[in-house]
């Protein structure tokens, strides 16, 4: 079940990253491959921070975590008052939302009711209120209604509802959330699933629009602030990006579809931080947190002040109902641990939990390849987290070889940088080597058995477990592919 939770994590963090990828390119033209697409910041947004679509989203997120039936008026007032909250300060609010919300908190307290109410009456009034910021936040409703797909399609519309009366707003929050649920259970991308809760009448026009939008591209698509175009272009970029073969040797990993065709969202043009956190949000729950690139994943923040971690934390809750996480991040009996030089890096430091609690002088970069405790993270210097688990089931570690090759391209970035950074687990016995010893090889030019030994020199005690020695074996031949 472990591959399960990856992507249950993966929904609100590919949410978050696509944004925050667009983020800098919203209303230009479409990117052709000629340009970059990264993780810059422009305009308000600093580099890796994400914009309204997941900010309304996380008020949704905060909502559900807390355990509360989304199809409850109690529920709902509270997400509106959150949304409320939230717009006062706001870098950017979208134009529909920003008046729904201030119709509906005209004199007196924001309710769920007073919203829909002014949703209706904006409708009515300029006659359409069919944008795209119903689809853009709706992610977290998958993750509360995992178990039960009539109440997700309910509760996707009644949410998109709250801002957005237009039906065609609320059929493809239904169809997107669907979508994801599917992903979540089964790792695939099929955005049919959820056709059976429109009316039955918009189900053919509905399958013409998934249709064209698989023959299209995603800059081919105009207006995608209008909700069907938005729609269209995420699910254009992800049926139109090829899934990479999955050729560790070569560098090639089949999860990497991920991040590709979240470039390609953002490449369509115009809304872009909107269509790429449609996309993100289902492409990570097909393909989980793990595939979510590390260097994306360390940009990562926003309101209300999170970093991706914080975003993590809140997708299990939301499926757990509200339960607590009750992983014991204490690792009683570790505190100690091994701590050394890399063989062939010594601004590389190995070691296990201990090291993380006293952190040896000089570090100014930590990446951590178990769970660590919010405490123990430290928030003057990059803390990337690795989701590694030290298993010989494949279950476990859905995404082994890319994760392995995304932890070691991590720390030569922050090598690059000048840094001296601490690679640890709880022990240092299986996955720090295992990353240490793929690092070594990488930049040394030697085998990844040739590295190992040498790391195991210096660690005496470390023994991989068979399946990283097995990953070492299918990357070894990519050690210079970079
Ligand atoms: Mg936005």
């Amino acid at each position: 079940m472990a591959s399960l939770h990856d992507r249950i994590e993966g929904v609100l963090l590919g949410t978050a990253v696509g944004d925050a990828l667009g983020a800098p390119y919203e209303f230009g033209p479409p990117r052709g491959p000629e340009l970059d697409v990264v993780m810059a910041g422009g305009g308000p947004w600093e580099p890796g921070e994400w914009t309204d679509d997941t900010a309304m989203a996380l008020a949704i997120a905060e909502v559900a975590a807390t355990g509360a039936d989304l199809r409850g008026e109690p529920a709902q007032d509270a997400i509106v008052a959150r949304w409320c909250e939230w717009s006062r300060d706001a870098k950017d609010v979208g134009i529909q939302t920003r008046a729904v919300l201030r119709e509906a908190a005209r004199g007196g307290a924001i309710t769920a009711h007073r919203a829909r109410l002014a949703a209706a009456a904006r409708h009515e009034s300029v006659g359409r209120s069919g944008g795209n910021g119903s689809l853009m936040r709706a992610a977290p409703v998958a993750l509360a209604y995992l178990d039960d797909e009539d109440a997700l399609a309910t509760t996707a519309r009644a949410i998109s509802e709250l801002t957005h009366f237009d039906p065609d707003a609320g059929d493809a929050c239904v169809l997107w959330c669907s979508a994801i649920r599917h992903a979540v259970h089964t790792g695939e991308l099929d955005v049919r699933v959820g056709l059976r809760h429109l009316e039955p009448g918009r189900r053919e026009m509905w399958l013409s629009r998934i249709g064209s939008a698989e023959a299209s591209t995603p800059s081919a698509i105009p207006g995608n602030g209008w909700v069907v175009a938005a729609f269209q272009a995420a699910w254009s970029a992800i049926t139109t990006t090829q899934v990479p073969p999955e050729d560790p040797a070569h560098g090639s990993f089949r999860a990497d579809h991920f991040r590709l065709a979240v470039d390609a969202a953002v490449r369509a043009g115009n809304d872009t931080d909107t269509v790429a956190a449609i996309a993100g949000g289902l492409l990570g729950a097909a393909y989980g947190a793990s595939a979510v690139p590390l260097q994306w994943r360390r940009l990562l923040h926003g309101w209300p002040g999170l970093t991706a971690r914080g975003v993590v934390a809140l997708a299990s809750p939301i499926a757990r109902r509200g339960k607590p996480d009750t992983f014991d991040y204490r690792y009683r009996g570790y505190e100690v641990g091994a701590l050394t030089p890399h063989p062939y890096d010594p601004q590389v430091l190995l070691g296990g939990i201990g090291a993380l609690w006293r952190l040896p002088h000089g570090v100014d970069a930590v990446v951590s390849l178990c769970r660590v405790g919010g405490d123990a993270v430290r928030t003057d210097m990059p803390h990337v987290e690795v989701r590694l688990i030290d298993r010989d089931d494949p279950d476990e570690n859905p995404h082994l070889d890319l994760v392995l090759t995304e932890a070691v391209r991590v720390v030569e970035e922050l090598r690059s940088q000048g840094r001296t950074v601490l690679l640890h687990c709880v022990s240092a016995l299986s996955r720090t080597p295992t990353v240490a010893a793929l690092y070594g090889a990488r930049l040394q030019g030697v085998s990844c058995e040739r590295a190992l030994r040498d790391v195991q020199a210096a660690l005496p005690d470390a023994h991989p477990n068979a399946a990283f020695r097995t990953a070492l074996q299918r990357l070894d031949p990519g050690v210079l592919v970079r």
